[in-house]
């Protein structure tokens, strides 16, 4: 399989990428890992004229402790965030869930900005963000927006980023003491996309749930947040009846479709049975530390 022509540019500076995006009317496609990019041009389900090629951009390639927040550029690889001691250690959540994203190869090219730029809506990656309550660093040529994760996907490969654009960094709040969080999903193989996946984020105070965040993957046509579980959880105890019944509440928010990987009735009893398993997860990790 050969992809169609293309043109190949690589920037040596932010203003020349600024440069090249400029009256960008998306047959220009910026090109970071390339692991979900150059499949899809192979199979010709993309066809950019010009490859924009970020690689030589090393400014972008960082994972930061800013204090209150982890800063993550946009040419940090997967495995560069996942064995991030400051990742670790602010925000474990990112980097537990990293465990069933693809496999060391794919992890040690591609970015995290490239795979949620991608916006595939079965990547778990996107439903973490949402958990986090991360902010996207969408860079345009006026200047810098600052996207909320619920803003910035769109759609099934569709995000906030326009074509003159391009992610240049994702802010994730960090974890305080009371904070834990959780990534499980159900795939065919380990390292494939989620046929269902939950991520949970809470804290707990006096033994109650606070600030829930419960988002899932691959049960439709993008990650989104479940919230009236969320609102459910809120200051319950944390107990098993009030695990049980975020379960519940959350499997009836969802309407799944069905495909040869599994029924969308399955994968609404999945998000039922990952969620309250997630929650469990969390609160096992919480009580570890
Ligand atoms: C065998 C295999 C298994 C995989 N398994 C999984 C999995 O289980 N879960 C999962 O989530 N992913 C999986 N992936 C995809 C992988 O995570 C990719 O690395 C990721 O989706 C894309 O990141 P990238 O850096 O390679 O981006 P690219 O492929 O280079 O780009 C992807 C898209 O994002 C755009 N883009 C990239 N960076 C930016 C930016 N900074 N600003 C604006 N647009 C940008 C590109 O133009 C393109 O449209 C798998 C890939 C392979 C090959």
């Amino acid at each position: 399989m050969r992809p169609a022509s293309f043109e190949y540019c690589k920037p040596r500076s932010l203003a020349e990428l600024q440069a090249l995006l400029r009256d960008n009317d998306g047959n220009r496609k910026i090109l970071a890992g390339g692991q979900s990019l150059v499949p899809m041009m192979n199979f010709r389900m993309a066809m950019p004229g010009v490859l924009i090629d970020i690689n030589g951009l090393h400014e972008l390639d960082y994972v930061d402790d800013a204090g209150s927040a982890l800063r993550i550029g946009a040419l940090a690889r997967h495995n560069r965030v996942m064995h991030s001691e400051v990742v670790r250690a602010g925000c474990p959540l990112l980097a537990q869930a990293y465990e069933n994203v693809a496999h060391h190869t794919v992890r040690n090219r591609g970015t995290l900005a490239g795979n949620v730029c991608h916006a595939d809506p079965a990547s778990e990656m996107p439903a973490v963000l949402l958990a986090l309550d991360a902010v996207l660093h969408v860079q345009g040529q006026a200047g810098v927006r600052r996207v909320a994760a619920e803003d910035f996907f769109l759609g099934m490969y569709t995000t906030a980023v326009e074509p003159d654009e391009f992610l240049a960094e994702i802010e994730i709040p960090k974890f305080d003491a009371s904070r834990t969080g959780h990534f499980l999903e159900l795939s065919q193989r380990k390292g494939d996309f989620a046929i269902c996946g939950i991520a949970v984020a809470f804290s707990l105070v006096h033994g109650l749930f606070k600030d829930v965040r419960i988002a899932c993957c691959g049960v439709g046509e993008k990650q989104s947040r479940l919230v009236q579980a969320e609102q459910w959880l809120e200051n319950r105890p944390a107990d098993a009846a009030s695990i049980a019944g975020c379960g519940s509440i959350a499997a009836g928010l969802v309407d799944p479709p069905s495909d040869t990987k599994a029924s969308g009735a399955y994968r609404r009893h999945l998000v039922g049975v990952l969620s309250a398993k997630a929650i469990e997860a969390a609160l096992a990790d919480l009580n570890r530390r």
